[in-house]
């Protein structure tokens, strides 16, 4: 009796082993699937502003320096589109974002952080990689501290920001607003491009996901950076709220706890740092 008593105990004993073998399994095909998948969208998009790259030189060198000269915006534009999508992936594989999907906190390099300044260094960067937007920028009073990991904050902001200019033609504005919210940093980012549709709107920041009116367009892109920013965000117990109205524009409101807010479950981010 006792022997069959430790024979069902094994049986169970494997049924556990076997399940938990199914489950890594299963882990190690999905991790195989998302790498296959980002490596794909990834070195296709690479494709297309390089060559755009490589052919805006060719009809430089031909021309004089004039037609070099004009031909300079779009060569920055896409050298910026490029750092981006290689900013996103190492971003991704740093949050783990694409193998880990939405589980675990990414470990975050708290800092103090001015505000001011952290909004500043992403105008300037913008008015660098889209030279042919305007940059409207508004901060009303005087804007918390944050307690934060700048480096990925600066994803945040030049993802919105680029989002803003690559969705919307060249010549329209670009609207920064900034203010204290409580003691939360409100930022708003609103552009005047080709909009989200409603349906669309609660799909985008899921990976690889695009709409088809960006599909449409000319600028690539990965469907990743949005998603890194909700990561982001909600690693910093902050939110990324968009509102749209396609044909007219997007405005993309980022909501950060400033030092001192009441709103830190876990007590991480109000820890004496
Ligand atoms: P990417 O821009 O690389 O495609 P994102 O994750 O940044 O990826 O954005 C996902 C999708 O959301 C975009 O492909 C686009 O369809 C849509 N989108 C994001 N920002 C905007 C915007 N400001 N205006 C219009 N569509 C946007």
């Amino acid at each position: 009796r006792l022997d069959v008593r430790a024979g069902l105990r094994r049986k169970d004993e494997l049924g556990l082993v076997s399940e938990a073998f199914d489950e890594m399994a299963g882990r190690i095909t999905q991790l195989l699937r998302s790498q296959k998948e980002l490596l794909a969208n990834v070195s296709h998009e690479l494709r297309t502003p390089l060559s755009r790259i490589r052919v805006a030189l060719d009809l430089a060198a031909e021309g004089d320096a004039q037609t070099a000269r004009e031909l300079l915006p779009d060569i920055t534009e896409d050298l910026s589109e490029l750092e981006r999508l290689v900013s996103d992936v190492l971003t991704t594989s740093r949050l783990e974002l694409v193998t880990d999907g939405a589980s675990g906190v990414p470990p975050l390099r708290l800092e103090r952080v001015d505000a001011n300044a952290l909004l500043d260094k992403a105008a300037a960067r913008f008015h660098t990689a889209r030279p042919k937007h305007r940059l409207e920028v508004q901060v009303d009073g005087t804007l918390p501290t944050l307690e934060a990991d700048p480096v990925l904050l600066r994803r945040v902001l030049d993802n919105l920001l680029d989002n803003a200019g690559k969705y919307s033609e060249p010549g329209t504005t670009v609207k920064l607003h900034a203010r204290a919210e409580g003691d939360s940093l409100q930022v708003d980012i609103q552009d005047q491009g080709i909009g989200i549709e409603s349906e669309d709107l609660a799909r985008v920041g899921t990976p690889f996901f695009r709409t088809d009116r960006s599909r449409a367009r000319t600028t690539g892109g990965v469907g990743l950076g949005l998603a890194l920013v909700r990561r982001i965000l909600e690693a910093h117990h902050g939110r990324l709220t968009l509102e749209s109205q396609p044909g007219q524009g997007t405005t993309a409101r980022v909501v950060l706890p400033g030092v001192g807010a009441a709103d830190t479950p876990d007590g991480r981010l109000a820890a004496g740092h």
